[in-house]
């Protein structure tokens, strides 16, 4: 087994719980204080998202899945937390394992608090997030000078898994050039529609980013207008990432997949700026 670069890493101590993301799929996404939890643990619970190659680098350890998909009921979320309690009290080294990052959409700052409440001690080590990771792997940047000087990152779904129209669409319209949305599929509809009604226009560039950063990863570029039908015709399946802005147009210069892959870049100046990049 390849030794960490050398550096202090923290040890793992029994009893102890380290909530830790996994980032967004690619192994070489982890971060080196993830791999060195999982060179430790005794017990890994990870979630419906974590790879398998990433569990194949905890070989010693005990494996559990305590996967959950789509806004179900919270009791469950419940049981997950008390078993990390459980496992901590019989003096095992837990690593608590999510996609992603463990504080973004992630339940992390419930299952911290729980653990908190009783007593066990946690380290908490971020990921990287699909909203971020995931677009940088079509070749969409989430923020970009000359389109949005600020993101919001939305979930589809509140606690009971409908659709959130209780948040205020037409706030984060105004305020974000960008808007990105994690568990949007399921209520992709109203989510377009409730964007249309803030004023967002038809035509506005959306990218639909399946299994990012993974061999099977898959990109829909549509717009506002025609996401709907256009997700429903590609038979595309979550876990996605829908990147909503001008933004989405830079894939047209940075989808370095493709580019990795022989072709050439369909525009080098898809926003249009008719100058160097860099210029003022
Ligand atoms: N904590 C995670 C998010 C968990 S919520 C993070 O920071 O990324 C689960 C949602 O995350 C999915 O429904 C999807 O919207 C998004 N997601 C996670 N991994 C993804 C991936 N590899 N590709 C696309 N979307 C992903």
């Amino acid at each position: 087994m390849t030794a960490l670069p050398d550096h202090d890493w923290p040890e793992m101590q029994p009893g102890w719980v380290w909530l830790c993301g996994a980032g967004p799929g690619d192994p070489g996404l982890l971060t080196l204080h993830a791999l060195n939890a999982l060179r430790q643990a005794d017990v890994v619970v990870y979630d419906a998202l974590v790879s398998e190659a990433i569990l194949a680098w905890a070989p010693q350890a005990e494996h559990r899945y305590a996967g959950k998909r789509g806004g179900k009921p919270s009791a469950k979320q419940r049981d997950i937390s008390l078993l990390l309690v459980d496992l901590a009290r019989q003096g095992k080294r837990v690593l608590r394992l999510k996609g992603g990052d463990p504080f973004v959409f992630g339940r992390g700052g419930e299952e911290g608090q729980t653990l908190v409440q009783h007593g066990v001690p946690i380290r908490i080590v971020p990921g990287i997030s699909a909203g971020i990771g995931g677009l940088a792997y079509a070749g969409i940047p989430v923020t970009h000078r000359d389109v949005n000087q600020s993101v919001t990152f939305v979930t589809g779904h509140d606690q009971t898994g409908e659709t959130p129209l209780s948040l205020d669409w037409e706030a984060i319209s105004r305020a974000s050039g960008v808007i990105v949305i994690y568990m949007g599929m399921k209520h992709i509809a109203p989510i377009a529609e409730a964007l249309r009604d803030a004023g967002r226009p038809a035509s506005e560039p959306v990218a639909v980013v399946c299994t990012a950063t993974t061999p099977d990863q898959q990109v829909l570029e549509t717009t506002l207008g025609t996401v709907v039908e256009d997700i429903a015709e590609s038979g595309l399946e979550p876990p996605a990432i829908i990147c909503v802005g001008r933004s989405v147009l830079m894939r047209q210069a940075l989808d370095w997949q493709a580019m990795a892959r022989g072709l050439a870049p369909r525009d080098t100046d898809p926003l249009g700026r008719g100058r160097p990049a860099e210029s003022a």
